[in-house]
């Protein structure tokens, strides 16, 4: 054991009166969450070297997880829950007059990322530390992290994420570690022995300092790293010249201009916003990371033309592509290797994940822009982009194709295709999605490099998602299967028995009553409405997107409340539709859709001749600590987005593994769920995949028949401009006219009717209880076959080539 109570008890005590000195009567709350965070970190210090130091003796095979965004959350509860160590702490610290629920909500979201592809980084560094697989994180300290959303008068305000105001106990910052990362200057091309080589000069230096956290294994040895960069002035301070000739303001000007490259997270999901700082973010971060691995794969004195045994570099998605050119630039350039045994290395340790097929999500930076910004690496791309077109040309003697393939066509360069070509591994997050992206988006990528092309379908960590979020479940399916499903998350199919046993589902029922009065309260504090826990809670929350089609929910609310209004008496389950999403600050139509969601809550919520039986909640700031509280709650996940834009979903697997029905489209890795529960124990409505994709070539859907001809549909549309909604009649006109004269893009209207019947059949499920929690049973027991745990060993066998290192603990 780490610690026993007695010992834990006084480290605390002494931590609090050498940090602070104070004792815990005289504490404010944050002291107390920073001592107990510091204590965490110093209690996992020994593993954290011990890990380090054994990948580097055993000279293992190591993984990097490059990703843009890390959307990890509070990290006290699950650090705690990793170190085997939750009961010694909650009740050591309740003997002391603490409660360490309490102390968890001071805690910051640490929220680096938008939404699930970030969450997805986060989840799958907790499965490699659980797994023993060497594998960390690279990516961008923040200093401000995704906005807090607060809503105003029923629209979104964005308040920027200082996150890191109350100082962040789980970091070290390492700046003897620190790496110079050039941009802009020119380069200077020279013969030498008939050998080319270039010198970059005149460019501007930015230092890239590492701050590194720990990634705590579950009840083993393995503590892995996330390392974020953070941008500086190499000369600390300022310019000094501009200093010394009085220009101050000059002076820290460049100071900001630098450090502006880790300022803010770019809030958008999704959408690319092509400005330059998103390029120098990416190339920073990038260039620091393969740097600093080179560096210490040099340390282990082996010879650099070997590295591809020993290291793995995943790209998630497709914003760290760079790091192909990078790579190969610092084997050529610096490390002198030749051109093709250099592009072999690369190759192999490159490994790229696709995670959407929004064509507004491509990443293609104009050939100007990035050259100016990165002269030698755009040489370098040029002549990947020559061999590639070379190669396809040889082998279907066709222009065209070329230049359809091309990494530089039509004044841009084509981040996805850098990737492609540069990796051997390409996947896509569910089946749906890799057979998308074989059959059309990358389909003649697929067909020039078939064996690149795999599919992994994503996952989350349960014990985030379950162990932590929803402990009383947790206890029920320990005392109902034992323990192996902890370490075995697929061993939760052993459930599958009790599925129609009375005794346990009438506990399922309990724990899900109890989790749903616990936020009743809280929803009730925090917005003063009064939500029935007896209700159905229906939940959508996950980033405001059209695609999403948080309307098609909206649409379906009006139906029923203008059905409620025809008649009082309607014999419906009382139900209260949750809603949280955040909607990036530019993108207009998201915005709206949010204020309407409010009006409409606002309508409903204070009409009392409906008699309560609908009730409308915008949570605000949904983030995932938020989605922790709410996630357990849930009877219904709704994942109801246009079939084939949902690349895998990831809330909808967070949702099923605490027991909600889904009510789905076909999409993502809702296709996946809906196999394994089947037919019975999920509700599927809505086109389908090829109905969609025909519409789309055939450019042939017309929404206005839908709204001519469904009486509805009618109603609810004309609402959003008749002014029956309360409001002015302008507030939803854009909305009205994306979906009529810009013909609804996303088939809200098309879908309507087959939704709401589909509602009507959870509506009919929930009343037969006996067989609803039958159905909540088998989606637990199927859910852990999305833990990430799974995907992540299929990543390392598949993909990484790696294996698990049995860290041994050795006390210095
Ligand atoms: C899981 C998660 C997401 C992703 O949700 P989807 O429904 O898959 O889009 C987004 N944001 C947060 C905070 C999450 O925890």
């Amino acid at each position: 054991m780490l610690v026993d109570k007695k010992t834990f008890k006084n480290d605390f005590k002494k931590k609090l009166m050498t940090l602070y000195a104070e004792d815990i009567d005289n504490s404010s709350k944050l002291h107390q969450y920073l001592a107990l965070g510091s204590l965490i970190k110093e209690y996992s210090a020994q593993k954290w070297m011990n890990t380090n130091n054994q990948y580097a003796k055993e000279s293992r095979k190591q993984v990097y997880y490059f990703s843009m965004e890390f959307l990890i959350g509070r990290l006290l509860g699950s650090n705690i829950l990793n170190l085997d160590i939750y009961d010694i702490c909650e009740e050591g610290l309740s003997e002391l007059g603490i409660n360490l629920e309490e102390l968890q909500e001071v805690e910051n979201d640490a929220g680096l990322g938008n939404g699930g592809l970030g969450r997805l980084a986060a989840c799958f560094l907790d499965s490699m530390a659980s797994l023993g697989i060497p594998g960390h994180g690279c990516g961008i300290r923040y200093d401000y992290g995704l906005f807090e959303q607060k809503i105003v008068d029923g629209y979104q305000v964005e308040i920027p994420d200082n996150w890191l105001r109350d100082g962040n106990v789980w970091e070290v910052r390492r700046e003897d570690k620190a790496i110079v990362v050039k941009f802009g200057g020119e380069v200077i091309q020279t013969e030498k022995d008939g050998k080319l080589s270039f010198e970059h000069i005149n460019y501007e230096s930015v230092l890239a300092v590492p701050y590194d956290t720990p990634i705590i294994g579950y009840k083993n040895n393995t503590v892995n790293t996330m390392r974020l960069w953070r941008a500086e002035t190499i000369d600390k301070d300022f310019d000094l010249e501009s200093f010394s000739k009085g220009q101050y303001s000059k002076a820290v000007e460049h100071k900001y201009s630098i450090e502006s490259i880790s300022q803010v997270l770019y809030p958008d999901d999704t959408r690319i916003d092509g400005k330059i700082l998103r390029l120098k973010q990416q190339y920073f971060f990038v260039s620091a990371g393969l740097k600093s691995i080179i560096r210490s794969y040099k340390k282990t004195g082996r010879p650099i033309e070997e590295i591809h045994n020993y290291i793995q570099v995943h790209i998630n998605d497709t914003h760290p592509s760079i790091a192909v050119a990078e790579f190969m630039r610092i084997l050529i350039d610096e490390e002198n290797l030749p051109w093709d045994e250099a592009w072999k290395m690369t190759t192999e340790v490159m490994a790229y994940t696709n995670h959407t097929i929004l064509a507004e999500a491509l990443e293609k930076w104009s050939i100007e822009l990035f050259k100016k910004l990165l002269p030698r690496v755009f040489m370098i791309i040029d002549e990947i982009n020559e061999r590639f077109c070379k190669e396809v040309f040889e082998k279907y003697n066709d222009l065209e194709k070329v230049h359809k393939m091309a990494i530089i066509a039509d004044g841009s360069i084509n981040m996805a295709y850098l990737a492609i070509v540069g990796s051997h591994s390409v996947n896509g997050v569910a089946k749906l999605h890799t057979e998308i992206l074989k059959s059309r988006e990358l389909h003649n990528f697929y067909e020039f490099y078939p064996e690149k092309f795999n599919n992994k379908t994503n996952g989350i960590t349960h014990r985030r998602w379950l162990m932590k979020s929803n402990p009383r479940l947790c206890e029920l399916i320990t005392d109902t299967i034992g323990t192996k499903w902890i370490e075995a998350p697929e061993k939760l199919i052993d459930l599958i028995v009790y599925s129609e046993d009375e005794n346990f589902k009438n506990k399922l029922h309990e724990i899900k009553q109890n989790n749903k009065i616990r936020f009743a309260e809280m929803v009730k504090a925090k917005y003063g409405i009064s939500i029935d826990p007896n209700s159905i809670f229906d939940v959508q929350v996950k980033r405001l997107h059209a695609y999403k089609r948080q309307l098609l929910n909206v649409f379906n609310i009006l139906n029923l409340y203008y059905k409620l209004k025809d008649d009082p008496n309607l014999d419906i389950v009382p139900r209260t539709f949750f809603f949280g999403a955040k909607a990036a600050p530019g993108y207009y139509l998201a915005k709206r859709t949010i204020k309407l969601i409010n009006t409409v809550a606002n309508l409903v919520n204070n009409d009392t001749t409906i008699n309560g039986k609908i009730k409308v909640l915008f949570l605000e700031n949904y983030s995932v600590s938020l989605a922790e509280k709410i996630i357990p709650c849930a009877d219904v996940s709704e994942q109801i987005s246009t079939t084939t834009k949902e690349a895998s979903g990831t809330g909808n697997m967070k949702f099923m593994m605490n027991g909600a029905i889904t009510i789905a489209t076909l999409d993502g890795a809702n296709v996946e769920i809906h196999e394994k529960v089947g037919d019975k124990n999920i509700v599927i409505f809505g086109m389908k995949k090829d109905e969609v994709m025909n519409y789309e070539k055939n450019k042939n859907y017309n929404a206005a028949y839908y709204y001519n001809n469904d009486p509805r549909i009618k109603r609810i549309v004309d609402s959003l401009i008749d002014g029956s909604l309360g409001v002015p009649k302008s507030e939803f006109e854009d909305i009205y006219k994306y979906l009529l004269a810009n013909n609804d893009e996303f088939f809200v209207l098309k879908d309507f009717d087959d939704y709401v019947e589909a509602q009507n059949r959870i509506n009919l499920l929930y009343k037969n209880q006996s067989k609803w929690l039958e159905m909540s049973a088998v989606n637990i027991a199927y859910s852990g076959d999305f833990s990430s745990d799974n995907t992540i060993k299929n990543y390392a066998k598949e993909i990484w080539h790696v294996n698990p290192v049995n860290i041994k603990l050795k006390k210095n």
